[in-house]
C-alpha cells in the first residue's frame, strides 16, 4: 500500500523526543524530515550568511523572525522530496507560523493529515535535556537557555495544539515510555486515521 498523502507534523516541548520520534516515523513512511533547528544548526556549522544572522538568537534560546524563518520553510516544502509528504519538526511554533504554514500548504492544494503532540511532564523533559547537553553539548542548552526555550514552548507553541485540534487532525500521544513503545503509540494513532508507513 502506499499513501497519496503523508504531510506530519510533530510537536512536543525540548526533551519531549520528538525529534528521535520524528526522524522513526518519517523514515517508515518515506518522507523528508524537515526540522528548523537542524537547518539553522547546519548553517550555523557551516558558517553561512543565514548561520551568522541565527547564531546568537538561537544560542540565547530565542526565536529566529517569523519572517526568515517562513522563507527557509517555503523553499524547503518546495523542494521535489517533500512533494508528496514530509514530517515538520519545530515548525510552527506560534500562531504567525501556522498563518504561514496554511498559506504555503494551501498553495499547494494540500494539508497536514495528522499532528502529532508528545505529552512529556515538565520534569521528565528538563531530566531529558539535562541528559543530552551532556552528551551532544549543544550551545543551546545551559541551564538559561533551556528554561527560556520551556517559557517560550509554553507560551507560544503549546497554544498553537488547540487551532489544530479545531481541524481535527491532532494526535496526542503519551510520551513517556520506552522509544520503541512511544513509536508504536504514535504508528497506532496514524493507523488509526488510515495512514499507514510505505510497505517495503
Ligand atoms: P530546535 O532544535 O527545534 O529546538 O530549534 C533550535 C533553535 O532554532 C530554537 O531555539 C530557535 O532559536 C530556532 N528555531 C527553530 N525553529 C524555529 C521556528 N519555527 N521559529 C523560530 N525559531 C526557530
Amino acid at each position: 500500500m502506499t499513501n497519496s498523502s503523508a504531510r506530519f507534523l510533530i510537536v512536543g516541548p525540548q526533551g519531549s523526543g520528538k525529534g528521535t520520534q520524528g526522524v522513526r516515523i518519517a523514515d517508515a513512511f518515506g518522507i523528508p524530515v524537515v526540522s528548523t533547528g537542524d537547518i539553522f544548526r547546519a548553517n550555523i556549522k557551516q558558517g553561512t550568511d543565514l548561520g551568522k544572522k541565527v547564531q546568537a538568537i538561537t544560542a540565547a534560546g530565542d526565536l529566529v523572525s517569523d519572517e526568515l524563518t517562513g522563507e527557509l520553510v517555503s523553499d524547503r516544502l518546495s523542494q521535489e522530496d517533500a512533494a508528496a509528504g514530509f514530517l515538520l519538526d519545530g515548525y510552527p511554533r506560534n500562531r504567525a507560523q501556522v498563518g504561514h504554514l496554511d498559506e504555503i500548504l494551501s498553495d499547494q492544494g494540500v494539508a497536514l493529515d495528522a499532528v502529532i503532540a508528545l505529552d512529556v511532564p515538565r520534569e521528565e523533559s528538563i531530566a531529558r535535556i539535562a541528559l543530552r547537553a551532556q552528551e551532544q553539548g549543544r550551545e543551546d542548552d545551559t541551564p538559561e537557555a533551556i528554561a527560556h526555550r520551556l517559557e517560550i514552548y509554553e507560551r507560544e507553541t503549546a497554544p498553537i495544539l488547540a487551532v489544530y485540534e479545531e481541524r481535527g487532525v491532532v494526535d496526542t500521544i503519551d510520551g513517556v515510555g520506552t522509544l520503541d513503545e512511544i513509536t508504536e503509540r504514535i504508528f497506532a494513532a496514524l493507523a488509526a486515521r488510515g495512514l499507514a508507513p510505505v510497505a517495503v
